[in-house]
């Protein structure tokens, strides 16, 4: 046995089972057909929002505030600085399904958080240009997170307690048996008890039985140059979500000083391969995020500077598939994060590491379980 289990894919995922395994003293290999915190997948792109008062449903809140801890302990063990509480603007009209249901999460679980009316909003975020009878809720236990950094930070600190890593090394065969699971990366084979699969857009291609419930969606992020000093800086400017007219648009502070990251909660294109990820953007398709910039916020030139090409895999209901797969005992699958995965990793990561080594969690997955779709 070259490891008692393996890791494929060390990207947002599969950095943390690693961690979360190597933690508990189990021996662990990890293979990534990329470097280690490349941006060519799903965790690209300088930030990634980290909410508590959950709109997509309140059962998430108290998993958002384990992950807070988790990401604490990975700052504290890796040294590196991952994530930023700022706070997080929820701005729309408070009867629409948006502000009711982030309003249902932090009644439901009583979480730190200030409504702003109108006029309040206007004074305090003069960033955003409110319409008539627009709200803001500020989530006070929001910010980002740095994600290039957390892969790194997470596979460095499993790599500390003794797992190996084996970078730029494409998995092309996954055979598991009775008694343990032979990988082919490459053309070398490897040995090991239980495999965990965390290919993310690459997920279909490695479980082909997969590949029909998971669609790869392409996701545009850009960054707009700032007008005016000093009123996007991360004291001043929290993250923020806002859903007006017909269009959901998000952004973090600045974090360079120069631009400013705006982007659209829409798709820009399914992808067939992931491994030809168009990266290449083109005008028309930045005109919506350029006219909400112009017309919604305050401050920013609005045709970016900025302009980068995402992935992620979404399932059918936007929630993951996180489960041991029906047909082989020793393989432990997690992929379809949806576009809202990132900020949980750590606890999907200690999930993936319960399931390997005990074959089960007591984490509530029963609706994330693969035989929903196979
Ligand atoms: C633009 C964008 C913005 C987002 N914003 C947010 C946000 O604000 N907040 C939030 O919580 N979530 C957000 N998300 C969602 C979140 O980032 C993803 O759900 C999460 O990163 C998915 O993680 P993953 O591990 O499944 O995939 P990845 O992080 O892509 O990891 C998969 C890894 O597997 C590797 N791999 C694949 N096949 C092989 C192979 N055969 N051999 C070896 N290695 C292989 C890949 O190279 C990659 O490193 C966003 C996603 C995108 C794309």
């Amino acid at each position: 046995m070259d490891a008692e289990v393996a890791v494929i894919g060390l990207g947002t995922m599969g950095s943390m089972a690693m961690w979360q395994l190597a933690r508990r003293g189990v021996s662990v290999l990890g293979f990534e057909q990329f470097g280690i915190g490349h941006d060519q997948s799903a965790a690209g792109g300088e930030s990634r929002l980290f909410r508590t008062a959950y709109f997509e449903g309140a059962e998430y809140v108290p998993l958002l505030q384990e992950a807070f801890s988790q990401w604490r302990e990975l700052e504290q063990e890796s040294g590196f600085n991952l994530l930023t509480i700022n706070g997080g603007l929820m701005i729309g009209d408070p009867e629409s399904d948006f502000i009711k249901s982030v309003m249902n999460s932090i009644q439901m679980h009583q979480l730190d958080h200030e409504v702003l009316d109108e006029k309040a909003a206007k004074e305090h975020f003069p960033q955003h240009r409110l319409l008539p009878g627009e709200v803001m809720v500020l989530d006070k236990q929001a910010g980002f997170l740095r994600p290039e950094l957390s892969v790194l930070a997470a596979v460095q600190s499993a790599e500390k307690l003794g797992a190996t890593v084996q970078k730029h090394a494409q998995v092309q065969e996954i055979i598991p048996d009775e008694h343990g699971v032979n990988i082919k990366a490459n053309d070398a084979y490897y040995r090991v008890k239980k495999v965990i699969i965390t290919a993310g857009p690459w997920t279909g291609t490695l479980l082909p039985e997969l590949q029909k419930q998971l669609t790869v969606q392409r996701l545009v992020m850009t960054w707009y140059p700032i007008l005016t000093e000093k009123k996007f800086d991360i004291d001043q400017f929290p993250t923020f979500i806002r859903m007006s007219r017909d269009i959901t648009f998000f952004g973090a502070p600045t974090l360079d000083g120069s631009m400013v990251k705006v982007a659209l909660g829409t798709f820009y294109g399914q992808v067939d391969d992931a491994s030809a990820l168009d990266r290449s953007v083109d005008v028309q398709s930045l005109q919506k995020v350029n006219c909400a910039v112009s017309q919604l916020m305050s401050g920013l030139h609005p045709a970016p500077s900025r302009v980068s090409a995402y992935m992620d895999a979404y399932t059918p209901d936007n929630d993951a598939i996180v489960g041991i797969h029906p047909q082989f005992n020793n393989t432990v699958v997690l992929g379809g994060f949806s576009g809202h995965g990132f900020k949980m990793a750590p606890i999907f990561g200690q999930i993936a590491a319960d399931l390997a080594t005990t074959g089960k969690t007591d984490y509530p997955i029963d609706h994330l379980s693969l035989a929903r779709f196979l």
